[in-house]
């Protein structure tokens, strides 16, 4: 018999049947939806929905394609592998104020399609050049589908400019406002060519999970600046998104848990409340300095952890080292 301490979960996965966060055992994954929350089952969910007693995709989710689902199925990781992020200290200091027009929700054009995307912000250009729209690459992954593109680790093919010629424009809304989708702050041009950018590693690999846009000149945004190198174990960062319309708040305060070349990973401190979706937003750190594109959440012991593309990694990916 396997100790607690033995037993394989995933971190980065709920079931969107039972609710189950980390899914422990064997999980399954559509690979016919899109990358996101309503993508995964535990095993008992999955032999229910093999018997007909659950619904996939589930009624709430955003984009389901019709026909069957396929899942693929996957062991997990050992718990004693992660249980070190619970043991960093919280922190505590001041959130960085987050000002408006900086972070925006975007919607990507493709021909007369268009696709929302959760999250994104404005970054100063380190080449002097108009300001970027950074975002996770995976919040495209409705369109790229649409478009037959597949932008994964698995596709050898993919150079990183088939996506790219399939976007022809960006809307950028206000996520704080009370209406957001009336609050329309401009427009990005064409995706930039990141050959090296890819959906769908395991998480909480992260790294390669990154598009970005120029935005069009003169438009009214407020970037912030990269941090000049990438934060430490122990420090803390702030997420910046809307928590709903009853809050003022526009940062929930983590604490980063692991830092690699390949990943990193942050705890957050207090019970946070998140939304549903927060890909894509940016993570800032006391001085309001960008830190990290968010890319991915999850539940480690009651905690939230969630896990982003780190500033070393953006700068690689745009060529401004
Ligand atoms: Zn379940
Ligand atoms: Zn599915």
């Amino acid at each position: 018999m396997l100790s607690a301490g033995g037993e394989l979960i995933h971190v980065w996965n709920r079931c969107h049947a039972c609710g189950a966060a980390p899914i422990v055992g064997t999980r399954f994954e559509c690979r016919t939806c899109p990358t996101g929350p309503d993508s995964d089952l535990c095993q008992a969910c999955y032999l229910l929905l093999q018997q007909g007693q659950i619904k996939h995709p589930p009624p709430e989710a955003r984009e389901a394609p019709h026909g069957p689902h396929l899942f693929r199925a996957f062991e997990g990781t050992p718990r004693e592998k992660v249980q070190h992020w619970l043991t960093v200290p919280d922190t505590s200091a001041s959130a960085p104020p987050v000002p408006d027009r900086f972070v925006v929700r975007p919607e990507f054009r493709s021909g007369r399609e268009s696709f929302f995307g959760s999250y994104a912000f404005i970054v100063v250009a380190e080449d002097g050049g108009d300001p970027l729209v950074l975002t996770a690459l995976h919040i495209l992954d409705e369109l790229a589908r649409f478009r037959g593109i597949d932008c994964s680790d698995a596709n050898a093919a993919y150079t990183g400019s088939e996506l790219p010629a399939q976007v022809t424009s960006v809307q950028l809304y206000d996520p704080f406002a009370r209406n957001w989708m009336l609050a329309e702050l401009g427009t990005a041009r064409g995706m930039l060519l990141m050959p090296d950018a890819r959906i769908g590693a395991v998480e909480p690999y992260s790294q390669r999970d990154i598009a970005a846009f120029r935005v069009a000149p003169s438009a009214p945004f407020l970037p912030l600046p990269l941090a000049r190198s990438n934060p430490i174990v122990g420090e803390p960062i702030w997420l910046a998104v809307n928590h709903g319309p009853s809050t003022r708040d526009r940062t929930t305060e983590a604490v980063i848990v692991e830092i690699t070349d390949k990943t990193f990973v942050f705890r957050f401190t207090l019970p946070a409340e998140l939304p549903r979706y927060t890909s894509g937003a940016p993570l800032l750190n006391r001085l309001g300095e960008v830190v990290g594109i968010n890319a991915g959440m999850g539940t480690l012991d009651k905690h939230k952890v969630g896990h982003g593309v780190q500033v070393a990694s953006i700068r690689r990916h745009l060529g401004w080292q």
